[in-house]
């Protein structure tokens, strides 16, 4: 039977990890860790997953600095909010909730954020220190799924991944991670061809696709390593709403381990971004 690699689990002790090192922080240099999270509009998803960053926050004993603003806000306006958030002493991370609306372009606003704060990880500098191995901020799903893999895989070196999906947000950073740890990787997506064939060639398959049961039970070698990104809400057997991932789940009993959806990527991505905040904040305090 495939173990089920259980990301409650671990985000809760990378959470406990994030709030010791907080405390240290406060009592050793008295810096409390804060997190600036901006939300534009009232996108019912954006609004659910900054309530519970926030709340997540708060619960680690960091600073929580909250920015709601309308949907008719204007880049202009948007990005002196993030000029201001960069000079305040108080933040060390900034997150802006994606996505925004239509009249701002977000890649001018990402790319206005200090990339020092950039806790997720999205501005070209951090991008570009991810994909040379030279440290920076790293995107917090992806820095999830490699923590996940971490604690079923000692050493990479030399295995075979492959990526379905190549988001700049999970696709490719998980990519490029992969990559760091010596695995020969391929990055597939919508227009790939053979994608069943390739699949079955991998020791680790990463499905960021966002295709309900996409990855299904022939595509998977029995010893292969499964991490399911997708989230997907989709009507149950019972009529009710039920998310689902982008692995038909119950069909990769063969395979050596894989993740739940929900419980499994998940909720590792609010763990690390909590855990890229007290980074931001600890180098703060090393560099001041
Ligand atoms: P995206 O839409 O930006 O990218 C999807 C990628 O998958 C694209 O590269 C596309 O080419 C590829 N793709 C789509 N259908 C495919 C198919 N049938 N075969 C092969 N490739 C296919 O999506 P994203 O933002 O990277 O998110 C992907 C999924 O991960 C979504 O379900 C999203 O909700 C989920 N997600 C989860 C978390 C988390 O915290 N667990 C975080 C981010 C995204």
């Amino acid at each position: 039977m495939a173990s089920i690699i259980d990301g409650k689990a671990i985000a809760a002790q990378v959470e406990a990890e994030v709030a010791a090192s907080g405390a240290a922080l406060l009592r050793d240099h008295g810096i409390q860790a804060g997190l600036a999270v901006v939300l534009v509009g009232e996108d019912p998803a954006s609004r659910i997953y900054v309530r519970r960053k926030i709340a997540q926050t708060r619960k680690a004993g960091m600073l929580s600095i909250e920015h709601r603003l309308p949907a008719e806000t204007s880049e202009a306006d948007l990005l002196s909010l993030i000029e201001a958030l960069n000079v305040d002493p108080t933040v060390h991370g900034i997150l802006v909730q994606l996505p925004l609306p239509p009249q701002i372009d977000a890649n001018r606003v990402l790319d206005r954020i200090d990339p020092m704060k950039d806790v997720d990880g999205f501005h070209p500098v951090n991008v570009g220190r991810l994909s040379t191995g030279t440290g920076g901020l790293i995107p917090c799903t992806p820095l999830g799924c490699m923590m996940l893999l971490d604690t079923v895989i000692s050493d990479f070196r030399g295995m075979k991944a492959v990526v379905i999906g190549k988001s700049n947000i999970v696709g490719k950073p998980v990519a490029m991670l992969l990559l760091e740890r010596e695995c020969t990787v391929t990055v597939t997506h919508i227009h790939t061809r053979g994608l069943p064939e390739i699949v079955r060639g991998a020791d680790i398959v990463v499905v960021a696709a966002g295709c309900p049961g996409l990855v299904r039970g022939n595509w998977v070698k029995p010893d292969a390593i499964v991490i399911d990104v997708g989230i997907n809400r989709i009507e149950g057997p019972d009529g009710q709403p039920t998310l689902v991932g982008d692995a038909a789940f119950g069909e990769l009993g063969h395979a050596r381990a894989i993740t739940p959806v929900p419980g499994g990527v998940g909720p590792m991505t609010i763990a690390c971004l909590l855990r890229n905040t007290m980074d931001a904040a600890s180098r703060h305090a090393t560099v001041r």
